[in-house]
């Protein structure tokens, strides 16, 4: 699932293929859950609208126009969006790799999974914004308007302070580890960094949020903006269907520490990294080095 980093990622490649373009047409898929907004209004709002930022608070991409409305990208689980000139044989059918000649993988052809589709005034590429498993959204906010799935947000992943953190912890019962992944709390964390930054700063994921000191706090809040910044240095993780827009692969997934290292040894002590089931999730950490 992208996290922070892989969306950080994806608008620092993608902001410039559309920054300062005017979109000519929009083509979309037919109307779903997918589209808070209807493809036909999509189509309309879209069309002719020059595209000034490219922003991203938490997990949400957000597109700001020439006549100051928005567009809000989530890319859910398997959201990819990248340009009609990315070459990678990762974003082709399971079933065509095999098939088709190394050269023919270059290219990639809209699908069904395609439901944005932004053609520009301009002759440059279009870009494209596909989802698998549709757990995406797309959402168009004309001029003034807000929107409750960014107000709702917590403090942004890697503006977090132990102070922030231990503000928000106080009284809280919930393991740190879920006061972690609450989105109301900090916007843009999911399970890979949590666990990660845990590590990072010694601290086990079970221990009761509240019990959790401000020196404490000060380490995960550190932690948390040094694995961020280092997987967004290495273009995010590639764990599941993650691909960068320019078809690159994420090198993060090489430096894990504890997350989906379950009996291998911890890379500081040699402990056996340990897998519990936490809030319904797996935590991976080192029973030694995290108290
Ligand atoms: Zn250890």
């Amino acid at each position: 699932m992208p996290e922070l980093p892989e969306v950080e990622t994806t608008r620092r490649r993608i902001a410039p293929l559309l920054v300062g373009r005017t979109i000519d047409a929009v083509q979309t898929t037919a109307p779903s859950y997918f589209f808070l907004t209807p493809p036909a209004a999509l189509r309309t709002a879209l069309g002719g609208r020059r595209v000034q930022g490219l922003a991203r608070q938490g997990k949400y991409l957000v597109a700001n126009f020439d006549d100051e409305s928005r567009l809000l990208l989530h890319l859910g689980m398997t959201g990819q969006l990248f340009s009609s000139a990315v070459t990678s044989p990762r974003l082709l059918r399971v079933s065509e790799r095999g098939i088709l000649a190394p050269e023919a993988q270059q290219r990639f052809t809209p699908d069904e999974h395609t439901h944005l589709r932004l053609h520009f005034r301009d002759t440059g590429p279009e870009v494209f914004l596909r989802d698998a498993r549709k757990f995406g959204k797309v959402l168009w906010l004309p001029k003034g308007a807000r929107s409750e799935r960014l107000d709702r947000l917590g403090i942004d992943a890697l503006e977090a302070t132990g102070e922030a953190l231990f503000a928000a912890s106080r009284g809280r019962s919930v393991a740190v580890k879920n006061l972690l992944l609450d989105q109301s709390v900090l916007a843009g964390v999911g399970n890979i960094y949590a666990d990660e930054a845990l590590f990072g700063a010694g601290v086990r994921p079970t221990r009761r949020a509240g019990r959790v000191t401000r020196a404490e706090y000060d380490r995960i809040a550190d932690a948390l903006r040094r694995v961020l910044l280092r997987s967004i240095e290495t273009g995010g993780s590639s764990i599941s269907d993650y691909i960068a827009p320019d078809g690159a692969d994420g090198a993060y997934q090489d430096e894990r520490r504890v997350y989906a290292r379950t009996g291998e040894s911890c890379l500081a002590c040699g402990t056996a990294v340990k897998r519990i089931v936490l809030g319904q999730r797996s935590a991976h950490y080192c029973p030694s080095c995290q108290r």
